[in-house]
């Protein structure tokens, strides 16, 4: 007679992953890490193609944070080292 499965065999566990992985503010997490206006290569990611300031669901970041990293661009702006639009790339 062959062996029946039990019912636990016959069952699989689930595995539940999380569809939303929780983002964590990367400057929180590293204490060392410093936001710079002079520093464009280091704003680029909080920059999106068209040269916008990427919002935090975007970012990750925390609000204080968020805050922080937008003076930073808006200041790198004036003076030059972030571009304002991406019109504005194209015409110089
Ligand atoms: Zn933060």
């Amino acid at each position: 007679m062959p062996r029946r499965n039990t019912r636990n065999e016959e069952r699989r566990d689930k595995m539940e992953l999380p569809i939303h992985r929780k983002k964590t503010c990367r400057f929180c997490a590293d204490k060392q890490l410093r936001i710079d206006y002079k520093d464009a290569k280091a704003l680029k990611p909080f920059i999106t193609e068209r040269d916008r300031i990427a919002p935090s669901r975007i970012t990750g970041l925390c609000a204080y944070h968020q805050r922080r990293v937008t003076e930073a661009i808006k200041r790198a702006r004036i003076v030059g080292i972030v571009p304002f639009s991406a019109i504005q790339r194209q015409t110089i």
